[in-house]
């Protein structure tokens, strides 16, 4: 019978989720003494998920994975940390799409974010459309964009800057600043939220806005886990369109391709007759002999087109505009037609050389999708990526050009994709954390290298690539800053930062006294 008592009870308690979590050594042992501690995992199989992340580029392991139903089982965990004598590194994790461990928790604890939204039954996503204010969503900080995108197209309405992949956290993407081909006009993601709850780093439960606790709102967009934990955005939402004609638009000459980008980006094209996204990218010409022969976007037909334009000139590249105007069925193809003709006409590309696919919203937002699946058909999805992305000024990104894709990359054929467009700053509010040059250009570009490692060999080869790049700018004289940032010394952050710097170790003072928040960032001592 009291075998049988004990197997009972043994059982209850798994069921009701009480199994007391192995202590793990490294973590102080009255954590697993909590009312949160049935949801800390120390098993290696399940901390070793927590190790790397998309990158696959740095490896570190937590004591523990926390899987929270509530952001009030964040700010406990926080909280013990925070208070405790040996404070414990905690971080949240969204997808892990990260490259450089910016995720990971070594000796500590990550927060798996996405634990939230499963435990609470539904998606913590409420779309408010009805009343006198204009429309909104409140998502929480674990939602994948491509939840927000499907619950608020039940209601016609949508976020108005989406980032190119829709398989990223809100909260992961505002902890950087979400950047995509909208962002030209509406500015990044961070600059369409109007209001955040946050988990501090002293494990203290905050809503603010720009009117409310405003030091952390502007700190904690594009704060990169510093300063709390974001469990939920207001986002501004517009009406949807149903349908989108996407272009690309090929050029040889760069000078051609920027001036273009430029004018399709500024003010001299209305919101009504322009695109509503503009992007770009850069295929090095080796890629046409060497790379693969068709791509979601390109037929065979198309590439075998391009190889010959390629063949054909002096150019190390094909630079191509990536643009897309919305629309909705209800207007005639007509109209839409000549709106589009009547831009292209303003426009410098190769004569003919325009791709046009005509697909739904949904379609164009979630395309990246496409492109995973091929890759993961034939292995290349998990595979290192040592990504760097670049934010250029304007008045730079010829010599930008010269001394990169027609210099030490001339004859190169690395794995990836290259993406350069240009944003306007005055859409980006120097109050949030997120740093753009800080020149007077008003203009600056993203130059995204998004390369595959496909052996260690490759691994090798790409960071040098990626140190030529650096190299260049320091020697040129070229101001940049890195999105998505990764520096490995405290000065690195110091300079990326620059005028802000202290503000920065203020906020980070006040809000994380003891610097336990996502320190895969590495930009505090006790982080490094
Ligand atoms: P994670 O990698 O899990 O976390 C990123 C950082 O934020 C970590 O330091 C983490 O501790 C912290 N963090 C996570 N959640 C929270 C939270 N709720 N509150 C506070 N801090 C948190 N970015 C763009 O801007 N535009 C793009 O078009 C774009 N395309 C991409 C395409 C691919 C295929 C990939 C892999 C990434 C892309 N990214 C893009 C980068 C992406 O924005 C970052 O990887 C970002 O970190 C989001 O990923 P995540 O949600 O998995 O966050």
């Amino acid at each position: 019978v009291a075998l049988a008592l004990l197997i009972t009870s043994f059982l209850l308690s798994v069921v009701a989720g009480q199994l007391r979590p192995l202590p793990s050594a490294g973590l102080p042992s009255d954590l697993f003494d909590l009312g949160i501690a049935s949801r800390l995992r120390t098993d290696t199989n399940t901390t070793a998920k927590a190790s790397t992340d998309f990158g696959q580029m740095a490896k570190a392991s937590p004591e523990a994975v926390f899987h929270p139903r509530t952001p009030a089982d964040i700010a406990a965990l926080i909280r013990f940390s925070s208070s405790s004598l040996a404070p414990f590194p905690v971080a949240p994790r969204g997808q892990g799409h990260s490259w450089r461990g910016q995720s990971l928790a070594p000796g500590g604890v990550v927060v798996d974010m996405r634990s939230m939204g499963r435990a609470a039954g539904h998606r913590r996503i409420n779309v408010s459309a009805a009343g006198a204010e204009p429309p909104y969503v409140d998502a929480g900080g674990e939602q994948l964009w491509i939840d927000v995108l499907r619950a608020t197209l039940q209601h016609g309405l949508a976020p108005r800057v989406w980032t190119d992949y829709l398989r990223l956290t809100v909260g992961g993407t505002l902890s950087n600043a979400g950047i995509g081909g909208q962002a030209f006009r509406h500015g990044p993601q961070i600059a369409n939220v109007q209001e955040l709850d946050v988990v501090t780093g002293t494990g203290e439960m905050v809503t603010c806005s720009r009117d409310k606790n405003s030091d952390l709102f502007f700190a904690a967009l594009g704060g990169l886990g510093q300063f709390g934990v974001i469990t939920r955005a207001r986002i501004r939402l517009e009406p949807a369109p149903k349908r989108v004609r996407w272009v690309r638009l090929a050029y040889t000459d760069v000078a051609m391709f920027t001036k273009d980008q430029e004018f399709l980006i500024s003010s001299q094209v209305g919101e009504e007759v322009g695109f509503n996204y503009v992007e770009g990218q850069v295929q090095l010409n080796r890629s046409f002999v060497e790379g693969p022969k068709s791509t979601p976007f390109f037929s065979t037909l198309d590439m075998n087109r391009l190889a010959r334009l390629a063949s054909r000139t002096e150019s190390p590249a094909i630079y191509y505009i990536e643009a897309a105007m919305y629309y909705n069925e209800d207007t005639t193809i007509h109209v839409d037609q000549q709106k589009m003709d009547a831009l292209l006409d303003q426009l410098s590309f190769h004569p003919g050389f325009v791709f046009t696919k005509d697909v739904t919203f949904v379609q164009f937002l979630d395309r990246v999708r496409e492109e995973e699946r091929v890759l993961r058909s034939v292995g290349m999805w998990e595979v290192p990526h040592p990504w760097l992305n670049l934010f250029i000024p304007r008045s730079r990104i010829l010599d930008f050009d010269t001394g990169v894709f027609k210099g030490f990359l001339r004859d190169a054929n690395p794995a990836g994709i290259i993406l350069m467009y240009p944003m306007n700053k005055d859409r980006w509010d120097n109050q949030m954390t997120t740093m753009t040059p800080t020149g007077d250009d008003d203009v600056f570009y993203a130059v995204s290298f998004l390369w595959s490692a496909l052996s260690v060999g490759d691994v090798e080869q790409l960071e040098k690539a990626n140190e030529s790049v650096l190299d260049l700018c320091a020697k040129a004289d070229i101001e940049f800053k890195q999105y998505l940032p990764h520096h490995t010394s405290q000065d690195g952050w110091k300079q990326h930062f620059g005028a802000k710097w202290s503000k920065i170790t203020e906020l980070k003072a006040k809000y994380d006294p003891q610097a336990i928040l996502s320190p895969g960032q590495k930009i505090f001592p006790s982080q490094t």
